[in-house]
């Protein structure tokens, strides 16, 4: 009898601290590290849609999804840019790609039928973002705020970001808009394959040799 008694508490005893160490090592295995949190929240943070290019955010640092409509070479070269300017301690944005004609027609309204301030002087089919190919690119700070500031200097080289990001795009092949004469673009970045807008609207498309060509920079 006295036997069995202590035999059971044994058991019971035993039992006891069979579930403390399982509770203990469970929450050591699964306390999660601050890192993996901060991971999982820029994670989420990095994932975007292009389908509404105007109010496309952050899109990561390495490579970002960009519309199905922009031309190959510039979701290629894209990606390069904002991986070289990554590199450099620069995050780009791109906040716009393809537009449609529609699209393209109201944001023309911007600043003339409707409120704000111009944004374009190209109506549907008059810009190349109608053919995607032509992005537009803005800078995020480290506290995620998308700036359009060409004297930014958050990577404190010395050099405006800005100029840094136009630098790598047009050794990537892109004509820069911040190079027009009469209209001045500095957001946009576009490829035009030699073809003219008026080749674009007549139906003219990029030829595909150029897919792994770098079209000069003009
Ligand atoms: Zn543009």
């Amino acid at each position: 009898m006295k036997h069995k008694k202590i035999q059971g508490s044994l058991i019971i005893f035993l039992l006891v601290i069979n579930t403390l160490l399982f509770y203990i090592l469970f929450i050591m295995e699964f306390d999660p590290p601050t890192d993996s949190k901060t991971l999982a929240d820029t994670n989420t943070h990095t994932e975007s849609n292009t389908d509404t290019p105007s109010n496309a955010e952050s899109k990561g640092t390495q490579s970002i999804s960009f519309s199905s409509m922009l031309h190959p070479l510039l979701v290629e070269r894209g990606n390069q840019l904002i991986q070289k300017a990554a590199d450099t301690g620069i995050t780009v944005v791109v906040t716009d790609d393809y537009r449609s004609a529609e699209e393209q027609n109201q944001l023309f309204k911007k600043g003339r039928s409707i409120g704000g301030k111009i944004v374009t002087y190209a109506r549907g089919g008059e810009s190349y973002h109608n053919y995607g190919l032509a992005i537009d690119f803005a800078l995020k700070t480290p506290t995620g705020e998308i700036i359009w500031d060409m004297k930014y200097d958050g990577n404190n080289n010395g050099t405006a970001d800005w100029y840094e990001v136009v630098h790598f795009a047009k050794s990537l092949g892109f004509e820069w808009g911040g190079d027009w004469d009469q209209f001045k673009d500095y957001p946009h970045l576009q490829m035009d394959f030699g073809l003219t807008l008026r080749d674009l609207q007549k139906g003219a498309k990029p030829d595909n040799s150029s897919l792994t060509a770098t079209p000069s920079p003009k």
